[in-house]
């Protein structure tokens, strides 16, 4: 088995087996580039090595074998005392992970080589030079010393000399730094550095492997989502030099400008230095325009071949060189990182320059980037800081008066007031104070707390968990741990891209994205080539796209976004405030009459919210879902009435109400609310509800109708487990509608569907399918009842640690579990279409705007998916990435 290739072997599409690095090494060297000699090491050893803590079998030999080729070409030999090959030993995963792991330069000098490079170059400064970065280098990276200990004593060189940078050691300085690192060295490990070119090539490679495993490497992959057994490959490459004088130097440019996308060479370049001084920040660098004026033949060169480059990849390229001695030579380049702007404007550019197609342009802006191009921002201001810091959970910028309850929330906004939401954390009886609010801020809770994920649903920015804050609700106040004390009413402003809480309203903005896919006329390029691109997915995508909205606006705001209808119009939402009394009367209802009357009074107004709702999707379907949650999120918490009632009856002014309530919430109360009676069950147990829902429902469509509009609104039955139930229930809901129809006199078509959201109900799909018109698959319940996990209760306990440990890569509530929920999803809409074929299937629930999960939707043959308004743009453009991800 060959571990190892030379760079004329390799190609760039080699990346798993040598590695980002080595094979665009080997690319460029193929194209007859500049590039210093060398080899990859390939990752099949890496894996091998990390399998058994030790070289694979033969890993060894090749590498010898290798390494005589490459002495023999450079006509030197590794370390050799007059004339010696010096080599860079380098890490190159296949993925670019930048900074986590190993790279040591200047590897083969020892005490006699490194006079046999000073006396071969006529140099000492800089053959000193190299052999003290060897020490550093090596030292920190093989020998475990820790950098610090070379970086202090190089400071107090430079400090002792009065000098700025090292640059203006003197070689005698340096002589004596060798000196010192060697002792550091031998100090802090027991043992000298290895003076055997061999021994150091060695532990060199061997430690490039090892750096695969550390913890902030793993951290990294956590983060970014790279597997973990993918092991690097290590590039040992002939060393060309930076350091020798002014005449060389080493830099790192970017054929287009990785922040903005703007046409043109970008990047920096640092004389006489080698090239990690450059990213470390050690001394200044100078704009790569200046190389030009410093030597103009080898800017030229370095300008053709980013040139030569570009057109190569067909994408922006990011570039690691070195000039020795007026010489340039290429040491890397890989396709750049760039932000979400710049990734835009660059595919964008790329087409009008015919570099490359619609499709690939598509293909090179992810949902995730679109996402972060949407959300309002604060403008910049270097001057500006943070009073206190959290979870950056839901992105966005919000400004507003800080209110520290759901009901002053609700009552200022009510009066006009933007506010902001203080909790140390949310329940769902805040919903409304989140619906009211700009923006949540919370002290406690992470990335999946009930906060963050009500608010990404909501498109409400959110920070959670900034721990300095303390609210105290006696005082209507809150204090920062060794900050401000904030009134309530008092200006924050709060930035959910990057967890800032400030004080003050610091001004925001819509950006022009958003203004322009709502249909605004805005000419800033990136705007403009996000609303060409999405119109040219919408010819690519087979997926529809619906909106989850429960207000006439939020419908308005998804269309203008190009939703293609609502796939979850929530009834619960249009039960608070003031109607949340009606809801209480027909709970503790006394007798029938009673319990009519609040029936009777809710229903004009069910009737006016969905009329409102269907003049704004005219033409469109409207999926309405009857009531879902529990009763008692209606009613007051069980423990605030109990405590009222007992100082009531202290006082003797007991308050008869309170006490039928009292009875009431006890006897609704439930140990596992989401578990018990909610969903259809409640249309089983209290028939009238539904009866009112279906009643206003029918009656808005007649209404619309005759108002001369075409509204298709269609019903949907939450938590359905056994067919039985959706039979009971569809039966009498055609019956509430033939009423309105007859009424009416109109014929009134509503088609009646089901959510899929019990394991029981996915597999049993074809029972069920028998009495639904349509499928809509709830993922936050059935993944609740997949993993059997209570979302609000597992988020803070132990999610974060089993995304630590490995279980999962992301919470299965942000992206679904395609594993487990997606293979339900699979069986559920495969067994409906088996018993009617051509079954529509929607996804609704907070995974239809999240763009893994869009696009597995997509390949998984769903219909639509319904998402927030926000997020119908990029589960528009989502839809056709997939499509076009699997031509
Ligand atoms: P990273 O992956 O952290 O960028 P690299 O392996 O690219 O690490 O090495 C960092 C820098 O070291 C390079 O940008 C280059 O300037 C310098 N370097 C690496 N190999 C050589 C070499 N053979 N000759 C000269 N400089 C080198
Ligand atoms: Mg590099
Ligand atoms: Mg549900």
């Amino acid at each position: 088995m060959a571990y190892v290739y030379d760079f004329t072997q390799g190609n760039k599409d080699q990346k798993d087996l040598l590695g980002g690095k080595g094979a665009n090494l080997a690319e460029m060297t193929n194209l007859g580039l500049p590039v210093p000699p060398g080899f990859t090491i390939s990752t099949d050893a890496c894996r091998a090595f990390l399998a058994a803590g030790t070289e694979p079998d033969g890993l060894e030999e090749e590498v010898d074998a290798q390494l005589r080729a490459l002495e023999a070409r450079m006509g030197r030999r590794l370390g050799d005392a007059a004339d010696p090959l010096l080599v860079s030993v380098r890490s190159g995963a296949k993925f670019s992970m930048p900074g986590m792991m190993e790279t040591v330069l200047n590897v083969g000098l020892n005490d006699e080589s490194v006079v046999g490079l000073a006396t071969r170059n006529g140099d000492e400064r800089f053959a000193t030079d190299s052999y003290r970065r060897l020490l550093q280098m090596f030292g920190s990276t093989v020998l475990g010393v820790d950098s610090e200990a070379f970086g202090d004593r190089l400071d107090e060189l430079k400090a002792a000399r009065g000098v700025a940078s090292d640059a203006e050691l003197t070689a005698e300085d340096l002589r004596g730094l060798v000196e010192d690192f060697k002792v550091i060295i031998r100090e802090h490990t027991g043992a000298d550095f290895p003076q055997d070119p061999r021994e150091q090539l060695r532990r060199a490679i061997r430690s490039v492997f090892e750096s695969w495993n550390t913890p902030r490497a793993a951290l990294y992959r956590r983060q970014e989502r790279i597997p973990d057994d993918l092991g690097t490959a290590v590039n040992v490459q002939a060393m060309v030099f930076g350091n020798r004088g002014e005449t060389s130097g080493s830099g790192v440019c970017f054929t287009r400008d990785p922040a903005t996308g703007e046409p043109g060479v970008y990047g920096d370049y640092l004389p006489n230095a080698q090239g990690e001084d450059v990213v470390a920040g050690i001394r200044n660098t100078i704009p790569l325009a200046e190389l030009a004026r410093l030597d103009r033949a080898s800017y030229d060169s370095l300008l053709a071949i980013m040139e030569q480059l570009e057109r190569h990849y067909l994408d922006m390229c990011d570039i690691e060189f070195t000039i020795e001695e007026g010489r340039l030579w290429m040491l890397q380049t890989r396709v750049g990182k760039r932000t979400a702007e710049a990734a835009v404007r660059i595919a964008c550019e790329m087409v009008a320059e015919d570099y490359i197609d619609r499709d690939d342009a598509l293909l090179r802006v992810s949902g995730h980037q679109l996402i972060a191009l949407m959300f309002p921002r604060f403008a910049p201001d270097p001057d500006r800081h943070p009073v206190a810091t959290g979870m950056n959970a839901s992105p966005g910028a919000a400004v507003g008066r800080a209110v520290l309850d759901t009901e002053t929330a609700v009552a200022w906004a009510e009066r006009g007031e933007a506010v902001i939401l203080v909790r140390k954390e949310t329940n769902p009886d805040d919903l409304a104070g989140m619906l009211a609010a700009q923006g949540v801020l919370t002290s406690r809770g992470g990335k999946t707390s009930h906060a963050a994920v009500v608010a990404r649903g909501m498109g409400r920015t959110c920070v959670c968990g900034a721990e300095a804050i303390e609210i105290d609700l006696v005082n209507r106040r809150f204090q920062v741990r060794g900050g401000p004390v904030v009134e309530e009413g008092d200006m924050i402003s709060i930035d959910g891209t990057t967890g800032e809480v400030f004080l003050g309203a610091v001004p925001v903005s819509d950006p022009d994205v958003v203004r322009r896919l709502e249909g605004e006329e805005v000419d800033d390029p990136v705007a403009v080539s996000v609303a060409r691109l999405l119109g040219h997915a919408d010819g690519i995508r087979r997926l529809g796209v619906r909106a989850n909205a429960d207000t006439p606006e939020d419908a308005r705001r998804a269309r203008r976004f190009g939703a293609e209808g609502i796939g979850l119009c929530r009834t619960e939402h249009m039960f608070l405030g003031e109607r949340r009394h009606l809801i209480e009367r027909l709970i503790v209802a006394d007798d029938e009459a009673e319990r009519q009357e609040a029936l009777e009074k809710l229903e004009p107004l069910q009737r006016q919210d969905f009329g409102e709702i269907l003049e704004a999707m005219d033409g469109l379907p409207v999926t309405v879902r009857l009531i879902d949650p529990p009763l008692h999120e209606f009613l007051p918490d069980l423990t605030d009435l109990e405590v009222r009632v007992a100082l009531e009856d202290e006082r003797h002014e007991e308050d008869r109400r309170d006490h039928v309530l009292l009875e009431h919430v006890r006897r609704l109360h439930e140990h596992n609310p989401m578990l018990g009676l909610r969903g259809v069950r409640l249309g089983i147990v209290i028939p009238g509800l539904f009866h009112m829902q279906a009643r206003a429902i029918a009656s808005a469509m007649a209404d619309r109708i005759e108002a001369g509009g075409d509204p298709r609104p269609e019903i949907m039955v939450p938590l359905v487990v056994h067919e039985r139930e959706l039979t009971l229930v569809r039966g009498e809901l055609e019956k509430v509608i033939g009423e309105v129809s007859a009424d009416r006199g109109l014929d009134l078509h509503i088609p009646i569907g089901t959510m899929i959201e019990l394991p029981r109900a996915a597999l049993l799909a074809d029972r069920i399918a028998a009495t639904a018109d349509f499928f809509s698959f709830g993922t936050n319940d059935l993944t609740q009842t997949v993993w059997g996990f209570s979302r609000d209760d597992v988020e803070a306990a132990f999610l974060p640690a089993y995304r630590d440990r490995g279980v999962f890569p992301v919470s299965p509530f942000e992206s679904i579990d395609v594993d487990g929920v997606g293979k339900l999803v699979e069986i559920g809409s495969r067994l409906g279409r088996e018993t009617k074929p051509g079954l529509h299937v929607g996804v609704c629930g907070e995974h239809g705007g999240d763009p893994e999960s869009i696009r597995f939707f997509a390949e998984a043959g769903i219909d639509y998916v319904s998402c927030s308004p926000f997020r119908v743009p990029v589960a528009r453009w989502e839809a056709a990435r997939a499509v076009l991800a699997r031509d």
